[in-house]
């Protein structure tokens, strides 16, 4: 499950997308038995893992590039109540929070909220949020009611000192190891989606999000890179999330490797798109990759040398008639 329920079948299998426990369970595509697709000449067709392969992996994470898919059989895990149980733990800086990752890496659902504006010895302080699915309790999906978000003014709520005090305060009410406090799995899973219209806090132009992946090797320096060049920057960022990955799958253009997730939110303004540039420099010289689902700005260049078997991609995408019919 990705951060937002308000997704169909179609678009998660498309941008094969991730949820907290990608380093034990991989992406969507790894709980999708078969498909039925739209071919670009008209044909349509069965794939799986072993009946057409290539054009199966080609499909998941190929962002419609390939075909349509008009149906999957999926394999979905049977659960006997439907609360998750919180446990969070407070991280002072970058290094505590990848141990604390390295220590959780049991937890079903481990995520950690980080704080892209802490400097100095706190870069990369964070709350990482260690879920774990019940089994006893309500078994139940809640009809979640949004709250909307009150006025759009077109500075929006969340400026830099919002951001940086809005940071602080979620960092320093945040009690380590606390008795676990029990969550519906919609407000654990996706709990943007009670906040109707959260994209107008950033006010006008609305917003982007970065997120990119780096290798375990050099997560570690990738991200106190990143993180440092966000803090050097004018530039607030409020809603920053660390995942763990496990190991990449078969499918040629996927996202997650085995390493780190950083996801962060900019307001879509020209400084973000200057700095954008600048992470993608950075990501690239530590072997890691931006992930398609949430780009709007990536370079060819840049595509290419971070997901290196585009070739492949384009071949499977000629014999199935893709070209000239799915862009
Ligand atoms: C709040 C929020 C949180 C998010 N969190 C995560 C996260 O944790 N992990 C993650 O991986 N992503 C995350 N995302 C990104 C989101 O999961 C992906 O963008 C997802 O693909 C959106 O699905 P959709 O159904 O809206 O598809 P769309 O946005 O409509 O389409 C996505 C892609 O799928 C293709 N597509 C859609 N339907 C089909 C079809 N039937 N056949 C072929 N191609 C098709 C489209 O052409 C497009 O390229 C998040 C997004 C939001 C807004």
């Amino acid at each position: 499950m990705p951060g937002t329920s308000f997704i169909i079948v179609g678009g998660a299998i498309a941008s094969d997308v991730h949820g907290k426990n990608h380093h034990r369970d991989g992406t969507f595509s790894a709980h999708v038995s078969s498909m039925q697709i739209l071919l670009g000449n008209g044909e349509c067709v069965d794939a799986s893992p072993s009946e057409k392969a290539e054009l199966f992996h080609a499909t998941c994470g190929g962002m419609g590039l390939t075909d349509v898919i008009v149906s999957a059989v999926l394999r979905l895990k049977a659960i006997t109540a439907s609360d998750i149980l919180e446990t969070r733990i407070k991280a002072p800086s970058l290094d505590a929070v990848l141990e604390a990752f390295d220590a959780n890496a049991a937890s079903s659902y481990p995520v950690a909220w980080i704080d892209c504006m802490a400097r100095g010895t706190r870069l990369g302080r964070s709350v990482l949020i260690r879920g774990r699915a019940c089994s006893e309790g309500p078994l139940a999906v809640q009809q979640v009611k949004a709250l909307e978000v009150p006025v759009e003014r077109p500075s929006g709520l969340l400026n830099r000192t919002v951001a940086r005090v809005f940071n602080a305060a979620y960092y320093g009410r945040a009690c380590s190891d606390a008795h676990p406090s029990r969550k519906s799995f919609e407000s654990n899973f996706s709990p943007l989606d009670a906040i109707a219209g959260w994209a107008s806090l950033h006010g006008r132009p609305r917003f982007l999000q970065y997120q990119c992946a780096l290798p375990k090797k050099s997560g570690q320096a990738g991200l106190r890179d990143i993180l440092t060049r966000i803090g050097q920057s004018q530039l607030g960022a409020s809603l920053a999330v660390l995942k763990l990955f496990g190991d990449a799958n078969a499918n040629p253009v996927s996202f997650p490797m085995r390493g780190y997730s950083l996801a962060v939110d900019f307001k879509a303004e020209a400084a973000a798109f200057a700095l954008l540039d600048v992470l993608d420099g950075i990501v690239a010289a530590h072997g890691g990759r931006s992930h398609l689902a949430e780009d709007a700005r990536m370079s060819e260049a840049t595509f290419k040398a971070a997901y290196p078997r585009w070739q492949e991609f384009e071949e499977v995408r000629a014999r199935g008639h893709a070209h000239g019919r799915f862009m």
